[in-house]
């Protein structure tokens, strides 16, 4: 059997008639960007998340570092973020001018509070949380530290359509929400895309402003802001998976059941849950002393899996001028050298599931 980690065809099958009635629909329309899809998928998606507002972004990078820039961060100002996320993350603050400063993560993959709390400086304007893998970061605590400091909060919710802490949606905790609908997330487009959620009337008349050239009036330019739009294309397909996104949630949810309650070994450890929240399970994530060689075991049998992620961002070339070393972030290298994510998808069939954790229990390093 030949399993990949992910499939996104499933997921466009299931409703093919409908994303095919849509798409069509925009294409007759005549009107392309920003227009009444965008419009009604961004009244959906706030009604969705809890916020007042949403406004549909081209990424989620353009949706996190457009937040900093709107929030007035940049140069000379801190900006606390996990070591152990997707590089971004880090992109968003520092596209922006202004200095990551990382910080460990809980053993749930989720921001460390208590080292957040002794991260901050004079300097620090925001706290950047990310719901790595689709569970929330421990959000009472961190909005609690948040607000006791002055300190912006602003959510990576890139893995996290959903997932809630405490019956409270992620992206509704701090001031401004950022979401990516690139293909393979929760909620997925066919395409780039990507979208900020907050509560505040003027972040979200900014961000309008800022995705559109910096202007509220066509030519009449007031900041110098970007080419971020979401297309009308992306907007009605995401409507249509909107729709849809509790009973997928609810799928996934049900394979991760069965991951948890199936797989066992001693080579191996599955994900934990935090209590007073629930993971959407965008990865399903294990950790091994002995990942290399269990990928190669599974790659053999035909199981295909991904590292999210193998190289940290204070690692990375690209950040080599912030000056860290090996060693600097010990729990995040150790979940670098050690992550693994397993296949799960929508569509995926008990069959398929059967077959991967058979391979995994029978999995033995040399
Ligand atoms: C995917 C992702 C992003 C970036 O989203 P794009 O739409 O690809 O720009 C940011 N943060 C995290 C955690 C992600 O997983």
């Amino acid at each position: 059997m030949q399993i990949m980690p992910n499939r996104m065809d499933r997921g466009f099958f299931r409703y093919q008639e409908e994303f095919e009635t849509k798409a069509l629909e925009v294409l007759r329309s005549g009107w392309y960007v920003l227009g009444k899809e965008v419009s009604a998928f961004e009244e959906e998606f706030a009604g969705y998340t809890g916020a007042r507002y949403c406004v549909g972004l081209a990424s989620g990078l353009d949706a996190l570092w457009l937040a900093f820039r709107i929030l007035g961060i940049g140069k000379g100002d801190e900006v606390i973020v996990q070591a152990n996320t997707y590089i971004a993350s880090v992109m968003g603050i520092t596209i922006n001018g202004a200095t990551p400063v990382f910080v460990e993560p809980d053993d749930l993959y989720g921001i460390d509070v208590a080292k957040v709390a002794e991260a901050i400086t004079p300097k620090t304007k925001a706290v950047l949380a990310v719901h790595l893998y689709g569970q929330p970061c421990d959000m009472g605590a961190l909005s609690a530290l948040c607000k006791e400091r002055g300190i912006r909060l602003v959510e990576d919710c890139a893995q996290s359509h959903g997932a809630c802490f405490d019956r409270k949606m992620t992206g509704t905790f701090g001031d401004i929400g950022c979401f990516s609908f690139y293909p393979s997330k929760n909620l997925g487009a066919f395409g780039d895309g990507g979208a900020i959620v907050t509560d505040d009337e003027k972040i979200a008349r900014d961000m309008r402003m800022y995705r559109n050239y910096g202007s509220e009036k066509r030519y009449y330019n007031k900041v110098v802001g970007a080419n971020s739009r979401l297309d009308e294309l992306q907007a009605g397909l995401l409507r249509v998976r909107l729709s849809h996104l509790d009973e997928l949630t609810k799928e996934k949810e049900k394979i991760a059941q069965r991951y948890l309650k199936e797989l066992q070994s001693e080579y191996f450890e599955l994900p934990k849950l935090r209590s007073h929240a629930n993971h959407v399970w965008h990865q399903f994530v294990l950790r091994s002393p002995y990942r290399d060689e269990l990928i190669e075991d599974l790659k053999a049998k035909g199981i295909g899996t991904i590292i999210h992620y193998p190289i940290p961002p204070h690692l990375s070339e690209a950040y080599g001028y912030l000056g860290f070393h090996k060693g600097d972030f010990p729990v995040t290298e150790r979940f670098a050298s050690q992550v693994v994510s397993i296949p799960m998808y929508n569509g995926m069939t008990d069959e398929e599931q059967e077959y991967v954790i058979r391979a995994l229990n029978a999995f033995k390093p040399a």
